[in-house]
């Protein structure tokens, strides 16, 4: 079967997903290949995680349509509590400082998908072609053309690769990357817990690495509920998989216990952690976004917002192209792309990167020096809004 589209997105995850519907929002025609099907993408043994969606995150959904059906799954963070574990300094970040939205929220990725899929799999400009692997393509000064395992033909302006980690696309086009590897890995579960999280997101620094605490809306049933992320050196992490989860809540309640006594009621999920950024994030009518152009330690909770950005800042360039009647993989507006995307993302993983390494120690110089540095940036309102500004996503 062949079909003509703007653009094709080899990747329907939660940045090809979004790009798809911001894309269509405009009125250009998108072609999505997934090599899984919304069912498989759908199921919490593959992906039970909870994400922090940014307060800009959450306008580009509104401006393209899609927070309505995520808002009532999104638990506001009011509040942001960041700590070192031992040390007498913190920093609170209230969101009030910068107005009357919250910081971001936490919602559950089943939830982001749901939404995407309900929106998408119907619209009338996009044809969602699962599970579909990527045989070939034919790129020339004209036009792509994508050779889908399913028969499926697509002939396009665009390819935009958002493949995740592995990209094979992005191999095949030759674009190299760095890696950097933290030797730790994240153990990711949902917790119920005794006392109320009054919306706050807690960042801990242990020298193993950081605990985080995200304030989930409550169950059904009314329980509290928090999504953890606790970062932990490889041996720690395969160590604590092993363990049972009531083991596992009780060391939590030993490191944090704020929230009262925990009891896990997820599988606990295991993610080596590492950061990637490519050199280019652009070939001959072919674009880079989301993971398979850059992954950043999930200390920030950025990763994906980053990936959210390239959708917005490329449905921005690509509308505007074809507003004007240009080719849409004409290679300017490939490279203003770049242009933006490239500082964004490196900045944002060397801010990643520098809090991951200045914290993931035991060193007793640093200890005392690092935990003034959070107590510092608590007194000086100008750099306490820089730091919220950044987590919100907002310039
Ligand atoms: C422990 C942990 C916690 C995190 N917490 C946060 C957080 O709180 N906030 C945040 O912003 N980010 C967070 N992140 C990062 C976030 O999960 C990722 O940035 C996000 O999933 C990237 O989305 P993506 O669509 O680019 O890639 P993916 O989610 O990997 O999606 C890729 C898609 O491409 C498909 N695919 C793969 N190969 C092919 C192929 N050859 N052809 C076609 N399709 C293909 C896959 O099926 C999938 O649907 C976290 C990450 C980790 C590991």
């Amino acid at each position: 079967m062949h079909h003509k589209s703007d653009v094709c997105i080899l990747g329907g995850g939660l940045v090809g997903g979004v790009t798809a519907l911001a894309l269509a929002h405009t009125g250009l025609s998108v072609t999505v290949a997934d090599i899984e099907t919304p069912e498989n993408l759908l199921d919490q043994k593959l992906d039970g995680r909870t994400t922090a969606v940014n307060l800009a995150s959450a306008q580009f959904f509104s401006a393209i349509g899609l927070w309505h059906s995520i808002q009532n799954y999104a638990a506001p963070i009011n509040f942001i509590k960041v700590y070192e574990g031992g040390q007498p300094w913190s920093i609170n970040f209230d969101h009030r400082d910068l107005g009357a939205d919250p910081m971001g929220y936490i919602v559950e990725n089943r939830y982001i998908r749901q939404a995407i899929f309900a929106a998408a799999l119907n619209h009338p400009l996009i044809n969602w072609q699962a599970p579909a692997k990527t045989l070939t393509k034919k790129i020339n000064q004209t036009q792509a053309t994508v050779y889908l395992d399913n028969g499926c033909e697509i002939e396009t302006s665009l390819i935009i690769c958002a493949e995740g980690r592995h990209s094979p696309s992005r191999e095949e086009a030759g674009i190299n990357k760095k890696q950097f590897s933290y030797d730790q890995k994240g153990l990711v579960f949902s917790v119920y817990h005794d006392r109320p999280h009054h919306n706050i997101a807690w960042e801990v620094f242990h020298p193993s690495g950081p605990l985080a605490f995200l304030p989930m809306l409550e169950s059904p049933e009314g329980a509290y509920r928090s999504g953890v992320v606790w970062t932990l050196p490889v041996a720690e992490a395969d160590k604590w998989t092993q363990a049972s989860k009531e083991a596992i809540a009780e060391q939590l309640y030993r490191l944090f216990p704020h929230l009262g006594a925990m009891e896990i009621f997820t599988d606990v999920w295991s993610y080596p952690l590492m950061a990637q950024i490519v050199d280019r994030f652009i070939d001959n009518r072919f674009v880079i976004i989301g993971d398979a152009a850059h992954i950043c330690h999930p200390v920030a909770g950025q990763g994906v917002n980053v990936g959210w950005r390239d959708a917005h800042e490329l449905t921005t360039i690509l509308t505007r192209n074809k507003q004007l009647g240009l080719d849409l993989g004409n290679m300017t507006a490939l490279k203003q792309y770049q242009r933006g995307r490239r500082l964004d993302a490196y900045s944002i993983f060397a801010m990643t990167d520098g809090m991951v390494r200045l914290y993931s120690n035991n060193s007793k110089i640093l200890s005392p020096i690092r935990s003034m540095g959070l107590g510092i940036v608590n007194k000086v309102p100008p750099l306490k809004r820089f730091f919220m500004k950044r987590a919100m996503g907002i310039n």
